[in-house]
């Protein structure tokens, strides 16, 4: 058998997917349109109906899902679902291999690999980082984590979910450690977003209006990004271009006026405390990044 032969039946090793909300069904739904002979279970066995016509085949149980395929993927709420399903199946998936692209903390995910190396699983956590239109096409992104081997062996089939399937190390919790750290950018600044809409509406500015300024403040992102990542891993933290007292000062500004119009303002609050946590250390005169410092330190130190 050529070597070609030999990479295209890999490709299209059976998969079983366990979980038929809007993302297990697009993971289902690449697989089947890149050649996987697919099996998938669901608790509500109604949604299986759509990729049943193209071509699914639809399991009964868990076991007997886990039963049909070497690799089983898991997309469904949480760990403690993953959990209700996966547990009373742990003989079948014995064996076998377990990916989980449920999203949860590295702590869980961690617990779960260790659960699944109990039972002679081979276990591999992931984060999806992209929506569910993406799945199948280049660019999606999921990352992954646990042992390295059992990523090679699958790296084939899983690439098949989306263009950029990333293996981010030996720790289990290391793709959900990436992926609870970029949600908490994701909703602090969906929090901003939408603060900042209601603050200029209570001004009388339309979202319309302000649109294109805030299209430049959320471009300013990605350089500081780049610079706050140096100088967060090299712990330097000057404050040439602008302090953490005069960024407190700007808080003030907006705490203000959103309280003149009646606006919540506990985010704010929340924000200027942690930079009065560092002022209070005297670090008022360094840069912002230095809050990635005063943020691990315990809130009673000073830090
Ligand atoms: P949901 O997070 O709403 O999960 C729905 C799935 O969970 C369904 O299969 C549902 O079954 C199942 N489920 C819920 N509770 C239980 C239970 N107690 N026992 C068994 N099954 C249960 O939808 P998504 O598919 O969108 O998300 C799945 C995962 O993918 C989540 O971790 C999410 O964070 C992640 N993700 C989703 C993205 C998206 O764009 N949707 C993007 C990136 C990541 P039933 O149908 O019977 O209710």
């Amino acid at each position: 058998m050529s070597h070609e032969t030999l990479t295209q039946d890999h490709q299209r090793q059976p998969v079983t997917i366990l979980g038929l909300g809007p993302m297990g069904q697009a993971l289902a739904g690449a697989l089947l349109q890149a050649g996987h002979s697919t099996t998938v279970w669901n608790r509500t066995p109604e949604k299986a109906e759509a990729l049943v016509a193209r071509g699914a085949r639809r399991a009964q149980t868990p076991a007997e899902a886990v039963t049909a395929s070497p690799l089983t993927i898991a997309c469904v709420i949480d760990y403690d679902a993953v959990h209700t399903i996966v547990r009373p199946a742990a003989e079948e998936l014995r064996g076998h291999t377990l990916v989980n692209l449920t999203a949860d903390t590295p702590a869980r995910a961690r617990d779960t690999a260790a659960w699944a190396i109990g039972h002679g699983i081979d276990y591999l956590d992931g984060a999806i980082m992209t929506p569910t239109t993406t799945i199948g096409t280049d660019d999606a992104l999921v990352l992954y984590s646990g042992p390295e081997a059992v990523f090679e062996r699958h790296r084939s089939t899983l690439q098949n979910l989306g263009g950029r399937a990333r293996f981010l190390g030996a720790d289990p919790g290391r793709a959900a450690a990436h992926d609870v750290a970029l949600l908490d950018l994701f909703w602090t600044s969906m929090s901003g977003l939408v603060h900042a809409f209601a603050l200029a509406r209570s001004e009388g500015i339309a979202a319309a209006e302000l649109r294109p300024y805030v299209q430049g403040v959320v471009g300013l992102l990605p350089d500081i990004a780049t610079e706050f990542a140096d100088r967060i891993d090299k712990s330097r933290h000057v404050g040439d271009q602008s302090t953490i007292l005069s960024a407190v000062a700007g808080i003030e500004h907006i705490i203000h006026a959103a309280e003149q119009r009646g606006l919540d303002t506990g985010v704010l609050y929340s924000a200027r405390a942690i930079a009065q946590r560092a002022i209070d250390a005297r670090h008022g005169e360094d840069g912002f990044s230095r809050l990635t410092e005063t943020l691990s330190a315990p809130a009673t130190a000073a830090s």
